[in-house]
């Protein structure tokens, strides 16, 4: 559909969609797209998606309107759990480039293109510049990729041979974000606007359309009744966000009614901003609710995590730029969020693969130790409705797996040799 105005989360301000934008000029602002929602009620039905081709782009109504850039993503299976009772897998990694980054990357670069951009740049912890690298050779545009040196191979090989320039940064994604920012910005000051555009998590308004349709896929898959909780892998955020959003046009749709999941959010023990500011928040006294406008006006955001370590590339964002819009969901659907340990994590990798023949992505599997925990401390009930988000395929994390195995394996035996102290084996 014709997008009728992009709108700024923060202050509300209105951007016209007829040419690319990033953020809002005033305060930074993510922009979302709007449509006439209220013209499309009624004329766009649950009813109509029957037959229609098995991707994220079945919603067509309520994405841009411009010819996709697809690789066949989104539509992904919902498998119930073999192991838990109400329990959901929804497997992303079974998209194009093995994770949930496809949907929002088709979506951007096919903005891109219907913009006639001719140069994207985004920094990435491993899978978006997979995503990226991808898309934008469907596309015929060229991708720039800033990533951390430690990457994945596989999410450093497979930017190689989509025909990315990939630049391999000593830092983490925020320092990839940095470069590729300075270097825009130096660019258009020499005047030539040769650095490309920034496609960056949250700095651009259609990754975000695109990952919203894991939103509309779960209610659809779930014949129209969404859950009772959904958790969620968090390093930027994009894909709670998404659905939050998806759920508020499907109520506006008439395709929902106003109940919501708890959204719950997992990080990473060795880099949870996310976790830390929801706590600190909660706990302290006579705290000023997150949500003071409905446009999630910024009064509680998270501090940058310093010395971020993870296996789960993708959990090592040490400050979400969404971070205001993940905390108000945390809040608005009685959510929370939770860490779980590398050890934690690798043990789920495992035993997801061995129980339910799911091979997920370490970030996926944390999803896993979530549900485990909020299990245990009667957060949710064995009756809840819950729907884990695996993001990802481990087979794009073989090296990382492997390396995290040997290390555990290696303090095992260490702790062993502590004089006999801890035993038997
Ligand atoms: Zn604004």
């Amino acid at each position: 559909m014709q997008i009728s105005y992009l709108e700024c989360t923060r202050c509300g301000e209105h951007f016209p969609a007829d040419r690319p934008q990033n953020t809002c000029p005033t305060d930074g602002g993510v922009l979302f797209a709007r449509y006439d929602l209220a013209s499309l009620k009624g004329k766009f039905r649950r009813e109509d998606l029957s037959g229609r081709e098995a991707s994220m782009w079945r919603y067509a109504e309520v994405l841009p309107d411009a010819k996709p850039v697809t690789l066949g993503e989104g539509f992904t299976p919902m498998l119930p759990s073999r192991e838990h009772a109400n329990v959901y897998i929804k497997d992303e990694g079974l998209n194009p480039t093995g994770s949930f980054k496809a949907r929002g990357m088709s979506a951007a670069v096919t903005m891109a293109k219907h913009y006639g951009l001719k140069k994207l740049a985004a920094p990435s912890a491993g899978n978006a510049g997979g995503a990226l690298a991808a898309y934008a050779a469907a596309a015929g545009i060229e991708a720039h990729i800033f990533m951390p040196r430690d990457v994945p191979i596989a999410n450093r090989m497979e930017c190689d041979y989509y025909g990315a320039h990939v630049t391999l940064v000593d830092g983490l994604i925020s320092d990839c974000g940095r470069m590729v920012a300075e270097r825009i910005k130096k660019d258009r000051s020499s005047g030539n606007n040769d650095g490309g555009f920034d496609v960056s998590t949250l700095k651009e308004p259609f990754r975000v359309e695109g990952k919203k349709t894991m939103g509309y896929e779960v209610a659809e898959q779930l014949n129209w009744k969404l859950p009772q909780a959904i958790v969620y892998p968090t390093g930027g955020g994009v894909g709670m966000i998404g659905m939050w959003k998806a759920f508020d046009e499907m109520e506006e749709l008439g395709w929902i009614g106003s109940e919501r999941p708890k959204m719950i959010t997992v990080q990473a023990a060795g880099c949870a901003p996310i976790v830390r500011a929801w706590e600190t928040g909660r706990s302290a006294a006579g705290m000023k609710s997150a949500s003071v406008t409905k446009n999630a006006a910024a009064t509680w955001i998270s501090e940058p995590w310093v010395d971020a370590a993870t296996f789960a590339a993708g959990l090592r964002v040490p400050k979400a730029y969404g971070d205001y819009l993940i905390l108000d969901i945390l809040e608005k659907s009685h959510g929370t969020a939770v860490t779980a340990t590398d050890d934690e994590i690798l043990s789920a990798v495992r035993h997801w693969a061995s129980v339910e023949g799911v091979f997920a992505a370490p970030e996926g599997a944390a999803s896993l130790v979530a549900y485990q925990k909020l299990h245990a401390s009667g957060f949710l009930s064995a009756e809840d409705k819950v729907v884990l988000f695996n993001t990802g395929s481990a087979y794009k994390y073989l090296d990382m797996i492997e390396t995290q195995e040997k290390k555990a394996r290696h303090e095992q035996s260490a702790a062993r040799h502590i004089g006999g102290i801890i035993g038997p084996y």
